[in-house]
């Protein structure tokens, strides 16, 4: 169903995509954070963009442990660690295989969500990306149930992506800086579950070309 090919045009274009909104989620963790966000995740993908062409013709866990590795060497504060271990606990899934199926990345999904709960101590509801994560994930396995195509699939993942983000509008940060401000962190949408929308997005947009 999905081969490395796929995956490799997917990371590309998170990277660009990152990368063209490294000023968006600058400003984002601006209000809320210490003004970073952008730039850790830039320069983090930028890092894994050079490092793609090393292991372009090999498998699926490969790769995707291959971007864990340079994310969590290149990118500072707590989105690196954290992006670091999804990708990381998403490649022992797909360990070898050059084709995945649908039931695989739904597991690549809760495995990556897994090692954010673990690593960072949070959960749904405490303005992370989580918040954008956990819909995601439900809506490609709700679709996957119902029969759809990863096409459908992703395209819900990215709605209910972007209705985390919206969602973290509303509530107050439980983890990582934005947690100092209490109540005050009220109004502002979180930096890492936009980027983590922007990286489902990113996803949906290969899937359609
Ligand atoms: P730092 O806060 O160290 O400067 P970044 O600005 O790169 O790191 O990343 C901030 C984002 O990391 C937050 O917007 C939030 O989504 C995410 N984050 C912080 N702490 C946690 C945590 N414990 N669990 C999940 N996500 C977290
Ligand atoms: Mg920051
Ligand atoms: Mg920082």
């Amino acid at each position: 169903m999905a081969n490395t090919q796929l995956l490799i045009k997917i990371i590309r274009r998170m990277g660009e995509k990152i990368i063209e909104n490294k000023d968006f989620l600058t400003e984002l963790d601006r209000a809320i954070g210490d003004s970073d966000h952008g730039i850790n995740m830039s320069k983090g993908f930028q890092t894994v963009n050079n490092k793609l062409e090393e292991v372009e013709d090999k498998d699926w866990g490969t790769i995707l442990k291959t971007v864990a590795m340079t994310l969590l060497s290149n990118v500072g504060g707590a989105s690196g660690p954290l992006y670091g271990t999804a990708f990381l606990r998403a490649s022992t899934v797909v360990h070898g295989k050059t084709e995945i199926c649908q039931q695989d990345v739904i597991h690549l999904f809760e495995k990556a969500i897994e090692g954010i709960k673990t690593r960072g101590k949070s959960d749904k509801g405490d303005k992370t990306i989580l918040d954008a994560l956990i819909p995601a994930s439900n809506a490609i396995k709700e679709a996957y149930q119902q029969g759809e195509d990863s096409k459908t699939a992703f395209k819900r993942a990215e709605k209910a992506a972007l209705e985390g983000v919206e969602y973290t509008k509303t509530i107050i940060a439980k983890k990582g800086r934005a947690s100092y401000l209490g109540e005050r962190s009220i109004g502002h949408q979180d930096p890492g579950a936009t980027s983590t929308y922007i990286m489902i997005q990113s996803i949906r947009e290969i899937l359609e070309e």
